[in-house]
């Protein structure tokens, strides 16, 4: 079959003809058959709104790699959109590799995001099983079995990745040099002594000299053959542009495209900060506090500070805005629509989430 569009040379032209970022979409393989019915129909409504590609997650040591696979595929074959595989190598051999890009090549899709992989449910910390340690050896594998083949991007990490963050407790708040301030976040931390249970809160920073780490390891997954940077979540929208700033500083010269996790709910935006140790600015810890009773408030709090965000990264030189979708449209829908993308035919799902203030 046809090879896709490589997704580096699709938003080079997109590039030169217009200043405006593009969109792309992230999903995740459901657990369920009405879960994937229910995914077709979220598919559906956002391909209307013309993205330049969608992402397809892959599931811990390849747990749900058949899915993955078959979701890449349906995504070009009966909606005619350019899909973009996640491959992580935790808990996976050369040949599980191996396998899963045959099927790519086979079916003509071109565009990995190659990742290490988060640790395997009910597992804290990452251990090497298989052949790969890193993202960077799977990035070199790909590169020296198929050469040019596959368009391959990665993660990137504006924060420091979690593993690289030190935990300290808040007094020591004025010992971070000026850099560090900019990026800490702060965490309640549960400790348990016999019966008794206390909380404490601490601090989780990736000190300058692990950043310094964790830049030159991107710069080796990019000139191992990576051609774009997809972030991780973030809230302080000027973490990106300082993110950007460093990748250039350190010789990466490739498009990083932010990922944009949407203010939906408060149990689930907890969640996230907490296992991403994301940086929350206070103003927008209180405001999502003050409306944590209130759903609907928050979900068009959500909308409104998608929106800003975006637009403050607009203006920061962003490429595109890459959505972590969590296979539902409507805050995602209500966020581009506020942003002026507007669907190009009607979308399965019926009514989109209105209600947003400082809507364009
Ligand atoms: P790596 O690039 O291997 O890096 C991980 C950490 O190890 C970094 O701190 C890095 O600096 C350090 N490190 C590794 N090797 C070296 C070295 N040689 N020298 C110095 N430092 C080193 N998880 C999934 O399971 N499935 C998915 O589909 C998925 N999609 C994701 C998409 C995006 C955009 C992002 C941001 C994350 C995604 N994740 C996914 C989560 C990801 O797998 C985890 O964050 C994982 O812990 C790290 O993966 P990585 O590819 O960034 O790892």
């Amino acid at each position: 079959m046809e090879p896709t569009r490589k997704i580096s040379e699709q938003i080079e032209e997109r590039a030169r003809q217009s200043d405006k970022p593009w969109i792309s979409f992230e999903f995740f393989p459901p657990r369920t058959e009405k879960g994937v019915t229910n995914l077709k129909k979220v598919i559906e409504t956002l391909k209307a709104y013309k993205p330049e590609f969608m992402d397809f997650t892959w599931g811990a040591g390849g747990s749900t790699s058949d899915l993955t696979f078959d979701l890449c595929k349906m995504t070009r074959e009966e909606f005619g959109e350019n899909p973009n595989m996640h491959l992580t190598c935790t808990n996976m051999d050369a040949s599980k590799i191996d396998i899963a890009l045959e099927s790519c090549k086979g079916s003509g899709i071109v565009n990995i995001l190659a990742l290490r992989g988060d640790p395997p449910a009910g597992q804290e910390k990452w251990e090497q099983e298989g052949g790969f340690q890193c993202a960077l050896d799977l990035v070199k594998y790909i590169r020296e079995k198929h050469g040019d083949y596959f368009c391959i991007s990665v993660a990137g990490y504006p924060e420091g990745h979690p593993a690289a963050m030190t935990e300290m407790s808040m007094d020591r708040l004025d010992s971070l040099s000026a850099t560090e301030k900019e990026r800490y976040s702060t965490d309640e931390k549960v400790v348990k002594e016999g019966d008794l249970e206390t909380t404490s809160n601490v601090i989780n920073v990736c000190l300058d000299d692990a950043f310094k780490s964790e830049m030159e390891y991107l710069k080796s997954k990019i000139d191992a053959g990576a051609k774009m940077i997809v972030t991780q979540m973030f809230f302080d929208v000027e973490i990106y542009g300082r993110f950007v700033q460093a990748c250039r500083e350190y010789g990466i010269n490739v498009p990083v495209v932010p990922g944009i996790m949407c203010i939906a709910n408060y149990g689930g935006f907890k969640r996230m900060v907490k296992f991403c140790k994301t940086r929350v600015p206070e103003e927008l810890m209180s405001q999502v506090e003050a409306l944590k009773e209130d759903a609907d408030a928050l979900k068009k709090f959500g909308v409104d500070f998608g929106i800003r965000m975006c637009r403050r990264m607009q203006e920061m030189g962003a490429p595109g805005f890459h959505f972590y979708t969590l296979n539902t449209s409507p805050v995602t829908v209500a966020i581009i629509e506020g942003l002026g993308y507007h669907a190009t035919a009607a979308t399965a799902e019926g009514t989109v989430f209105t209600g947003v203030s400082g809507n364009a």
